[in-house]
């Protein structure tokens, strides 16, 4: 067979994966605050549009940028930023095709983006991918960010995976203002936007006089349970998001028809399932800082997102190990920190979006686990 491209062939696969392909094979009984998806199924109004749709024949491609009914629902949920939904929203599959069209749009071979470590793991390899250098720096010292020479951009996440972070006005202000004197791209996704506990969601786009270099990205794999769907969007500068849109069309063509249209089903009419989701999700996190803060373990303060970052550097020194030992003697499976950046070193990654019953077995058998561990 010839050889296959270099950097594909460079590129490590994610430790999530590898880490649930062990979770996969430690059989059935396994309690798993491992994958970061929401346990609830999309709202029916939404599922059932996509069923009408499909009965009346909406089985074509839309328009490369998406559904324009669509476009005009995201413009309307970010006033402040009066982006015009004919050329400055793309509809995507996911936030995950639309980072990767926004990196291939936007960086030259060995530019500088600045990723977040601890950080969601599809970054760097997508910036690696559209030949940029990536630079490592830690979200939870965001004020502290040094500027390396040729930096183009830099990838903001909040509420953050795996953190559950969020940043302040301040700190948003603060990375404004390097990237106009630095001059460079603002990349923020806020999948988790909807789900900010701690106080109302500040987003990039409340900070004045940076709309010309930020790409702001949004879903509702998230917010609306809608993983599956696969429906994104990007939002920005004309110019980028013109050349975005080339690229889409030529190895996408558009999102599904059927799940923007679901999408806009969602955008309309969604507003109280989200709520219910979203109240959930924050009973859940309640409960499990309420048992975690009764361990003699130490964990980041969880604002937003379904994750808890738990500090176990006391008891192991090495993450993958508690994880792998855990998952064995106890059946508990979360995610090891190092997965996520050399930061999350001494670190698991655990989701609440579990049921009730099942984050309370999940939460003995931790407990139970450091206690016969120590
Ligand atoms: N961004 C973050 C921070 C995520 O955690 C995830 C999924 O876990 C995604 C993006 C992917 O989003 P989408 O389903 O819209 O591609």
């Amino acid at each position: 067979m010839p050889s296959l491209n270099s950097t594909v062939s460079a590129l490590k696969p994610s430790g999530i994966r590898r880490f649930f392909d062990l979770v996969l094979a430690a059989g059935p009984d396994v309690v798993s605050l491992g994958v970061g998806e929401p346990d609830f199924s999309a709202p029916w109004n939404v599922c059932e549009s996509a069923i009408f749709a499909l009965e009346k024949g909406f089985t074509s491609y839309t328009s490369n940028a998406g559904l324009l009914e669509l476009r005009e629902e995201i413009s309307k949920t970010m006033p402040q930023a009066s982006w015009d939904p004919k050329s400055e929203i793309l509809i995507t599959n996911g936030v995950s095709e639309g980072m990767d069209l926004a990196f291939r749009t936007c960086v030259n071979e060995g530019d500088v983006v600045l990723v977040p470590d601890p950080g969601y793991v599809m970054y760097e390899p997508l910036i690696t991918l559209a030949r940029g250098r990536v630079e490592l720096y830690n979200p939870l010292k965001i004020r502290e960010i040094t500027i390396p020479q040729n930096t183009k951009g830099i990838v903001l996440n909040f509420p953050g995976n795996p953190l559950g972070n969020c940043f302040s006005k301040e700190d948003l202000q603060h990375i404004a203002n390097l990237a106009i004197k630095h001059d460079f791209f603002i990349f923020s996704d806020e999948i988790y936007e909807a789900l900010s506990f701690s106080a109302p969601h500040v987003s990039i786009m409340d900070i004045e006089g940076i709309k010309d270099r930020t790409l702001y990205f949004n879903g509702v794999s998230k917010s609306h349970a809608m993983t599956g769907f696969r429906i994104g969007w990007a939002c920005g500068p004309k110019e980028i998001v013109e050349g975005m849109t080339k690229i889409h069309q030529y190895a996408a063509l558009c999102a599904c028809s059927l799940s923007q249209l679901a999408t806009v089903e969602a955008m309309r009419r969604s507003q109280k399932d989200v709520k219910k989701m979203v109240t959930e999700y924050k009973k859940r996190r309640d409960y499990c800082v309420e048992r975690l803060s009764k361990m003699p373990i130490s964990f980041i303060p969880p604002q937003g997102a379904f994750y808890i970052f738990v500090n176990i550097s006391k008891f192991f020194a090495d993450d993958v190990q508690f994880c792998e030992a855990i998952l064995k003697k106890e059946k508990l499976a979360v995610v090891p920190g190092s997965a996520f950046g050399s930061n999350g070193k001494g670190y698991f990654r655990m989701t609440y979006a579990a049921s009730m019953e099942q984050l309370k077995e999940a939460m003995d058998r931790l407990e139970r686990f450091l206690i016969d561990t120590h």
